[in-house]
């Protein structure tokens, strides 16, 4: 495929973290080509408020935050393309990047590509996201006030959302597959002993129901086949999570919870390669968060492009 365009910097994917990292690459007058992928604004533009991102203390929709983010990255001179990358080849520099449309060159990569939660993939999931399924408890809990709700999960991130939950919970029970927990002792003895929290184990969701929000799931207990109704006003799904690094196995480092390694210039095993958000974390996972580690990439790619300390 023919070569369309050289870039300074491109970067890839346009949640906040790419975002970020489009309004501090403009005003270093890089002229930055944001690849958008097929989710603009990112895992933000899911969701229907955002109650904890600083400035907009009445809240603001994910959508409109996403677009006032493009806004001001566009006031600064970034570019956007609508299309997906297809392969980036590291072999040479300046690095190739394929989206469908061609191949462009750049001297500098910000690789904002994102995660995605892991779904149960039951009836009724997809239907009731932010109206009652939800898989960010420091996002949503505040939601569930003195509500009685469900936790799906038996790992770390979900003992950890769990007791985060029940500040504002009435009661959360935690709903697992098996008859142990796959969490760290500390973690499961913390849970176990917090009297808000009760188990059911050996059970799966087979199915979320309700009408304007979630009202009951549907549960089967996965050893005696006894399927049964459990009332609820909200589901917390914490499965895993899975960030978007397919593009690169064997191309960059990887930490063995699959997120890219970087370095605390946000750098990640190659030369004039950044990453930031959540493909290059998974622990702190907010919009706060990722737009932060966008701005850094940013500096840290300006920084290595004017000094020419990127090592090409
Ligand atoms: C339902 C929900 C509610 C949430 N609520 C809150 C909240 O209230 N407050 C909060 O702080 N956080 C919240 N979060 C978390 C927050 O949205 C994420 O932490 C944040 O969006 C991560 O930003 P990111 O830029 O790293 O990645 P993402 O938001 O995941 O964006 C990834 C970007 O990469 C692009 N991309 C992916 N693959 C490709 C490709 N091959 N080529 C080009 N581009 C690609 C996507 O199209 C997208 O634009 C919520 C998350 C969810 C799912």
């Amino acid at each position: 495929m023919s070569l369309i365009e050289h870039r300074q910097l491109i970067i890839l994917g346009a949640g906040p973290a790419g975002l970020a990292a489009a309004i501090y690459g403009a005003r270093a007058e890089l002229k930055p080509l944001v690849i958008t992928g097929m989710v603009l604004y990112g895992q933000a533009s899911l969701t229907h408020t955002i109650e904890n991102y600083p400035g907009f203390p009445k809240g603001i929709g994910g959508m409109e935050l996403g677009q006032l983010f493009e806004e001001q990255a566009k006031a600064f001179g970034t570019d956007f393309l609508f299309d997906e990358v297809q392969a980036v080849d590291f072999s040479k520099h300046p690095y190739k990047v394929s989206v469908y449309g061609g191949d462009y060159t750049a001297d500098a990569l910000i690789i904002a590509m994102g995660a995605y939660a892991k779904k149960l993939g039951v009836p009724g999931e997809n239907e009731f996201i932010g109206r009652g399924v939800s898989y960010c408890g420091t996002c949503d809990g505040w939601f569930y006030k003195d509500k009685d709700i469900h936790v799906v999960g038996g790992g770390d991130s979900a003992l950890e959302e769990a007791i985060f939950l029940t500040r504002f919970a009435h009661s959360v029970t935690i709903i697992h597959r098996r008859d142990t927990l796959r969490a760290g002792a500390i973690l499961e003895n913390r849970a176990r002993t917090n009297p808000k929290i009760s188990f059911i184990f050996d059970t799966v969701v087979k199915e979320i129901r309700g009408t304007e929000g979630v009202e009951e799931l549907m549960l089967e207990n996965v050893k005696t086949g006894e399927v049964s109704k459990m009332p609820t006003d909200g589901l917390f799904v914490f499965i895993g999570h899975t960030p978007n690094t397919q593009l690169f196995e064997g191309k960059l480092e990887m930490e063995p919870d699959g997120t890219l390694r970087i370095n605390s210039n946000m750098e990640t095993s190659r030369k004039s390669v950044f990453a930031a958000g959540e493909i290059a974390d998974s622990h702190y996972r907010q919009v706060v968060t990722s737009a932060g580690m966008g701005a850094a990439a940013a500096i840290s790619a300006t920084h290595c492009l004017e000094t020419m300390s990127c090592g090409f």
